[in-house]
Order: structure tokens, then sequence, then C-alpha cells
């Protein structure tokens, strides 16, 4: 029996590499300094490995910016743009790898970067590779390889970590028409081969191919690739020896296509499907190993020892132990590094979750207890685990039976609003009085470094609670006077007192909880840490009524209020797994519910309940999209059903294809919904139009993730699109998403234009 994990994270515990990296880019720090920070994490990953007792140890897992964009360069699939570029940065590939990743703005070149997109359905981002008709492939950088020498000059014989060629090839984006990426494939093989020539050349002997596609839905051309691919590379190579993961979801259907694959060790995903374990251990061929992905790569709860002990004890059983092989579920990239540095969690929830660096040692452990170990040391490891898992169980931290009745007593009438659209639109219109094409905005304004500073002061206790309310407030005053000075409709407070939209809510909300450094890499040098769900959801008191309330008292028009939807906070967070996310997911939906009943009490007639994570929560096959979609559409409807008629309801969506959920998004009944619509020149709005989308919408006149202003006839000319394809009184003018990112000046510019614009737009109606 082995254990292995299938990748560590490579931020450092302490943000080591987005430090460096970002003094780096900064011009701060030279290339010398950046590349030892990168050799020391690396280092440090492999001797906590060591000491963890882990057999096979990753390499080429670390990454300084993206391990598909690795791969990219590794294969020399630079997009032509890039090429001036390359003659710039000629003396490190690193520059050239980084303004792949950021774009490249100096010596009078101005490139754009690769286009970025969410691994999976996880929060992590990759850089999407670019093909093309004719693409040539031809070995670029020897990362994978230094990686490895790196790691045998330690003393380690590292297993290298390579995004296997098929999905890496699944992963990318045809840029031209005409071809099929899975054509670029046997263009591609020469360059893995020589990759795996070298590895072999250096001694490697266990070469490790993340297959992830492996588990999803595939069509014919994919699965006949897959039995191309591997008979090649195991033609010229009889003697390496490859392990093949899944993750995410099952094999399923491609069991077996992965069981024909001449390889060693087909890893799979235990955490995520379970189920798959009988099938794989009745059709595994007999010269294949198994590597049972049993601890949790994703979430931060600690193993059921006794529960993965019976799944490892059956396979065994099937298989005998020497061709198994203990495994985190995927990459450890998507858990935090290490639990020990939280220093003020409470200590019953501390002692229910496991990091990065407790995960190897849990992966170590089970190796040891199913081989049947009589340490005492490890066996009162295993008395403490049960202790931990039992106290999780019955814990009155996590069981609220209040909580758990309300959820069952949600009835139909609770996901519905009283009366149809056309009914609210009629009852809305009186109450509400407002202009054809009204206008508003997302919610956040510019986040200047004053309100930073004054957040963070009053985490520190330098500004005392009325100190700080008195700045968040007078910031809002000046916000809601600007925003009538211009003409805007439909006011916002501008979300000064909140520092992320998911975390705002999760400080406020019972069984939700922080850590201090419980960093994970979200894309590049950006990390998140995630709140993390460990406990029946309820909302102990009103979390926003006050800063609404207080933005209404300032003005005669409409203030919306501003919510973030069940749906997001759970897509956002780490969830707690004793339970199916859909409950969770509801009882967010009545604590936000409660919220949204408040605000109307308090006299708040426009209501808005963000969902931008909704799309991104589908699952990864489409056999579970019916079954998520009604829950995550009942979820938003408990949320905003409470009001009445007279109530608006918004919801807001950023960046994502609507037209296969459109029939979703409409059974949400939101009043008024806002999109993101700009960068895509309204093309996204024709999904509504097609459909026929009955209620009221806002596709966003003007993209916020630039500083660019935009002129009024470039957003006169969207509305015009628009209005051709949805009626006039169904339209609202809005930019994309909320303005937190950007400066005043610009903010001010173009808002000033899009009020205008809404006023043409009315006039030549
Ligand atoms: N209301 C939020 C804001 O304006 C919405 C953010 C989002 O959609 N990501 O910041
Ligand atoms: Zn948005």
């Amino acid at each position: 029996m082995q254990t292995h994990i299938l990748g560590y994270p490579r931020i450092g515990s302490n943000r080591e590499l987005k430090k460096a990296c970002e003094q780096y880019w900064s011009g701060k720090t030279s290339l010398q300094e950046l590349l030892e920070t990168g050799r020391n994490i690396c280092q440090e990953n492999w001797k906590t490995q060591q000491e963890a007792g882990i057999d096979l140890i990753p390499c080429n897992d670390f990454s300084y910016y993206d391990q598909v964009l690795d791969m990219t360069l590794s294969v020399g699939a630079i997009p032509k743009r890039y090429n001036e570029v390359a003659l710039k940065t000629s003396n490190s590939e690193l520059d050239l790898y980084f303004a792949m990743a950021r774009g490249y703005q100096k010596d009078e070149l101005d490139i754009t970067a690769m286009e970025m997109t969410k691994w999976f359905d996880t929060n992590y981002h990759y850089i999407v590779p670019e093909f093309y008709k004719n693409q040539e492939f031809k070995l670029f950088s020897n990362k994978i390889v230094n990686e490895f020498v790196g790691a045998k000059q330690l003393g380690v014989n590292a297993k290298p970590v390579i995004i296997g060629l098929v999905s890496y090839l699944l992963l990318g984006k045809e840029k031209e028409e005409g071809f099929d990426k899975l054509d670029l494939a046997s263009k591609l093989l020469p360059v893995y081969i020589e990759i795996l020539q070298e590895l072999q050349a250096q001694g490697a002997e266990w070469i490790q191919f993340d297959e992830p596609f492996l588990a999803l839905d595939l069509n014919e051309k994919a699965k006949e690739t897959y039995q191309f691919i591997y008979n090649e590379i195991r033609k010229k190579f009889p003697k390496l020896k490859f392990i093949v993961t899944s993750y995410f979801e099952g094999l399923k259907d491609n069991l077996s296509l992965a069981n024909t694959l001449p390889i060693d060790t087909l890893h799979i995903d235990l955490v995520r499907c379970e189920d798959q374990l009988d099938d794989v251990l009745d059709t595994l061929p007999e010269n294949k190993s198994l590597s049972l992905g049993i601890v949790d790569g994703r979430n931060i709860w600690k193993n059921d020892f006794e529960k993965s002990l019976q799944l490892i004890q059956k396979a065994t059983d099937k298989l005998g132990s020497d061709r198994i092989f203990i495994a985190s579920s995927c990459s450890l990239l998507h858990a935090p590094c290490d639990l020990e540095l939280e220093t003020s969690l409470d200590n019953d929830i501390k002692q229910w979750l496991a990091f990065a660096k407790q995960k190897l040692t849990e992966v170590s452990l089970l190796k040891k207890l199913s081989e049947g170990t009589t340490d005492k040391a490890i066996l009162n490891a295993f008395e403490e685990n049960k202790k931990a898992i039992a106290s999780r169980k019955s814990s009155a931290l996590i069981h609220h039976n209040d909580v758990k009745q309300r959820v069952d007593a949600i009835a139909e009438v609770d996901s519905q609003r009283k009366n149809a659209f056309s009914t609210r639109k009629k009852a809305q219109e009186k109450v509400l009085n407002l202009p054809l094409f009204p206008t508003t905005t997302i919610g956040s304004f510019p986040q200047t470094k004053e309100v930073r500073s004054w957040r963070a002061q009053f985490k520190k206790g330098s500004l005392n609670s009325e100190e700080y309310k008195y700045l968040l407030k007078k910031e809002t005053q000046k916000t809601i006077q600007w925003q009538e000075k211009i003409g805007l409709d439909v006011l916002v407070h501008g979300e000064y007192e909140r520092n992320d939209m998911v975390e705002y809510f999760g400080e406020q909300l019972a069984g939700v909880t922080f850590t201090k450094k419980g960093w994970v890499q979200s894309y590049g040098s950006r990390c998140v840490k995630p709140p993390i769900i460990y406990g029946d959801v309820y909302r102990p008191h009103p979390m926003t009524v006050y800063w609404s309330q207080y933005a209404q008292s300032l003005t005669n028009n409409w203030v919306k209020g501003m919510l973030t939807g069940p749906v997001t906070i759970l897509q956002w967070s780490f969830v707690r797994d004793d339970q199916p996310r859909s409950t969770t997911c509801k009882q967010i939906a009545l604590a936000i519910r409660d919220e949204v009943t408040d605000l109307e009490k308090a006299g708040i007639r426009i209501i808005q309940i963000d969902e931008p994570a909704i799309r991104e929560g589908l699952p990864l096959r489409k056999s579970g999209w019916k079954n998520y979609l009604k829950w995550a559409v009942e979820a938003f409807k408990i949320s905003s059903c409470g009001v009445d008629d007279a109530t608006q309801i918004h919801t807001h969506m950023c960046y994502s294809e609507f037209n296969d959920i459109i029939q979703n998004i409409a059974d949400m009944d939101a009043d008024v919904i806002t999109i993101e619509c700009s960068r895509s020149q309204m093309e996204l709005l024709n999904a509504f139009a097609d459909f026929k989308y009955p209620n009221e919408i806002g596709p966003g006149v003007y993209d916020i993730h630039s500083p660019r202003v935009p002129s009024i006839q470039e957003m006169t000319e969207l509305l015009h699109k628009a209005q051709k394809v949805i009626p006039a009184s169904q339209l609202w003018v809005n930019p994309d998403c909320g303005l937190k990112t950007r400066h005043w000046d610009e903010t001010e510019k173009a808002l000033l234009a899009m009020v205008s614009a809404a006023k043409e737009a009315s006039l030549r109606y």
C-alpha cells in the first residue's frame, strides 16, 4: 500500500508567493528573489510531506501563477500576439509567462492577457489555452523536468504532476473556426513524449496525469482520443508507471474507458462519488492498482477514519493491499495550508477541521491503521479522531432543532409570491412611480483607501464602533446626495460597511465562522478566505436594515436594499458535509427571507438579492442539473417571496451564459434582473428575448472591470440594441456590476453619461 496526494498548496502558509509575485511585478524585487521564494516553497512542501510520511510526493504541482498556463508554456502553445513580448522578455521565460497571464503594457506594447475561467466547479481560475487550426507545439519550457530535478537534489524521487494531454486540450478554446481542438492531439503528443523522455532519463518512476475530464460527460471522439493517446504513450514508455487521476465526479459511464487505458494506477474521487467504488472494484483489470481519493481535498473537515477504513478494507479485500494507494480526493490546492496557524478559532470547531498539512497526516495515518498498526501513538490518534467525529455529530454548536424544524416546515406557498408578475407589476408601478428606462446601480460604490482604512482601524480597535459608524454614515450620505444630484432613479447606499458580499453576511449569521489565515488561491496572486459553514444557519439579528433604513431616511427617491442570495453564500463558502447542500442552502434562504421581510417592514420597497454564483453551482455532469436547479431556484424563492406584491424584488447575476438555464432564471420570478451584458455587446440578452422573458431586465450598459469611461453614444447604442429585442417597458439601465473596485472620478463620469443615455433613450422612445 502506498500513500500520495495529488498536489499541495503552493501559495505558502503565509501567502509568501503572493507577496513575492506582487513585489516582483511592481519592480520592487528582482527575479532572483522571486525564484528563491518559489524554490523555498517547493522545498518546504516536500519536506512537510516527507515528515508526514507521504510515499509518492508530487512535483510540478507548484506554479507561479497557474498550472494550466505552465503546461501552455511547456508545450509552447504561445498565442502569436505575444511574439513581440517574447522578444522583449527573451532573457526571462517567467516574464513572458506573466505577460500571458496578466497582459503586457510597456515598451510601447499593449497586449491583452489570456482569458481566465473557473477550474471545473471550484473557485480556482485557470488560464484558458488558445488553440488554432494549424497549431504547432514544441517543447518551450523545461519547468516540469527542472522541478523534478530540484526535488531529486533534495533526495526526493518525486512524482511529476502533469495535466493529461486530453484534459489539456479539452480545457482550451478554439480561437478560429473549422477544427476541433481534439484534432491537435497527435501534434501535441510528441511534446509530451519529449517531456517524458527527459523525466525518465532523470530517473522518474511515477508520473501522474491529471485527467479530470474522465469524470465528465465525454463524446465518442474524446473517448477515442483517450485510447489513442495513452496507447501511444505506453508504447514509448513500457517501464514508466502512470497514475491517471479523475476527480470532482464519478467515472460512471467512462469507467470501461478508464479500465482499458494502459496505465498502472487509476485514481478515483470517493469524496464526491463514493458510490463508484463497487463498480470500480468489480471491473478493475488485474494489472492495475487503485488510488482511493478518500481525504477530501476541497473541504476542511476532518476525515472520518472509521468510515474511511471500511472503504479501504473493502478495496483491499478485493484487490489486495499492494494494489491500493491512499490519497487525497483531488489536489490540496483547494484547501487552506495549515490549521495550526489558526489561533482564535473556537476550539470545538477547530477539532473538527483539517487543512492541507493535517490532511497529509490523515492520509498517512489511514495507511498505517489499515495495515493494522499496533503503534500506541497512532491508535491514540484514531481514538481522538473518533471522539472529534462523534462530538461534531452531536454538538450543540451545530444542531439547532428550531432551524431544522423550520426547514422541514417549508411549504409550497413559501416559495411563491402572492400574485403573478403581471399583477405585481401594476401594484409596484402605483407605489414606486418610476419613469421608463429607470436608472440604477448594482450596489457597491468605490471602496476608497479611506473606507478600507476605517475598516482596518475598526478591526484593530483604533476606531470604536461609534466613530466607525459615523464615518460610514458620512460616506453613505455623500453617495446618496450625489446619486440624487445626477438624477439616478433608484439609489443604493453604497455597501461601505461590507468588505465582501459573502463575508459580511457570514460574519453575522449563526452557524458560520471565519479563519485568520485560511487562504486559498483563487487566481494568480489572488487568494480568498472562504467562510466555514459549520452548523445550522440562522439569523440572530437583522443584518442590513440599519444601513438601508438610514440611507432611505436621507432621500425621497427609493433606496434599494442589498442582500447576497443563499446560493451565492453557499457556493463561495466551505460547506458542511454532514447534510445535503440543498438543506444548508434552504437554511440560509430562510435567514435571508427574514432579512427581506424586515427590510420591507422598515419601509424599503425595492430589495435586490444578488445571485452571481447560481450558474457556477451547476453540477459538472448534465444529469445533475435538474435537481440542482430545482433546489437552487427554490432557495432563491424562499428568500424572496415573503413580501407584498408592491415590493419589488431584484436579482443580479454576473457574466454567465443564460441560454440553457433561461427557464430556471424565469422560474426565479424576480421582478427585475440585472445582468452583465456590455462585454458581450448585449448578446447575452438574446436568451431572454428568444424566451420572451416576461419580467423586467437591466442589461448592463458598461463594463465596470476597466477604468475606461464609456461615452453616452455607445451606451445609447447598446440600449437601442436592447430595445430591439426587449420591450422598452421591461428595460432598466444600469452598469454591469458593482462599482467597488472603481475610482470615484471614473464612476462619476460613467454614471453621469449613463443617466444621459437613459434620458436620450426615453426621449427617442
Ligand atoms: N451588490 C454587489 C456589488 O455591487 C454585487 C457584486 C457582484 O455581483 N459580484 O458589489
Ligand atoms: Zn455582478
